[in-house]
């Protein structure tokens, strides 16, 4: 019986990839950089700063980039970003939040590598009722993000539950690895264009494809 639930944020509880996704596609164009959908989706987790490092080093070795111009293209990245539309509720993701809720003793907690600090407010706004500062994992308790494994380890410990009482759902690949690095029972939600073959060397216990499986999937842990 799965009593902690440690939910990643986005891909998870916001839909918030496809405008990242576009966001990127749009200003690496710009900077005569090639980058699909997918390379964002592979690297999900990852800092922009390194996406933006791994890209040149990729595709102009040659090229110096100074830490202005990284500063000026996340920038550039984050104005696209919310001239898209920003982050929306995962659809499906309030029923799957309210279900676990509802059953005594369980512990809703969020993990997520990001550093916003208006995190709280948006959560509440979307998600009402359902998330405490004391139980949100970011980048200010845990500066060592995912793939490693000390964002979910420190939830656990936090929990006072036991390992086998803990359920992560994420959606990326390096979060999936993080999980599976805290040896944490894994649903992966499927919300983006991977396939199985992107998360399969790290075996989830569950591949769902949307929140809505999620709900219908609950009633197995609980
Ligand atoms: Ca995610």
């Amino acid at each position: 019986m799965k009593k902690g639930f440690f939910f990643d944020m986005d891909g998870v509880l916001f839909n918030s990839l496809p405008n990242h996704a576009r966001a990127w596609e749009i200003v690496m164009a710009r900077h005569g950089l090639h980058f699909t959908k997918e390379d964002c989706y592979r690297q999900e987790g990852c800092t922009s700063r390194d996406v933006i490092l791994n890209t040149y080093k990729q595709q102009m070795p040659d090229r110096q980039v100074s830490l202005e111009e990284v500063e000026a293209f996340y920038k550039e990245k984050g104005e696209m970003f919310v001239q898209l539309g920003g982050a929306q509720p995962m659809p499906g993701a309030y029923e799957v939040l309210q279900a676990i809720k509802a059953i005594p003793d369980t512990q809703i907690w969020l993990v997520t590598g990001s550093a916003q600090l208006t995190l709280l407010d948006q959560l509440n706004r979307a998600f009402p009722g359902i998330f405490v500062r004391e139980r949100m994992i970011t980048a200010f308790e845990c500066p060592h993000g995912k793939p490693r494994p000390e964002p979910y380890l420190k939830a656990w410990e936090m929990s006072g539950l036991k390992k086998e009482e803990c359920c992560v759902i994420e959606n990326a690949p390096l979060g999936l690895q993080a999980a599976r690095a805290a040896d944490l029972f894994t649903i992966i939600v499927n919300t983006g264009p991977l396939g199985y073959e992107d998360f399969a060397q790290w075996k989830p216990d569950a591949f769902l494809p949307n929140m809505k499986a999620v709900l219908d999937y609950l009633p197995n842990i609980v």
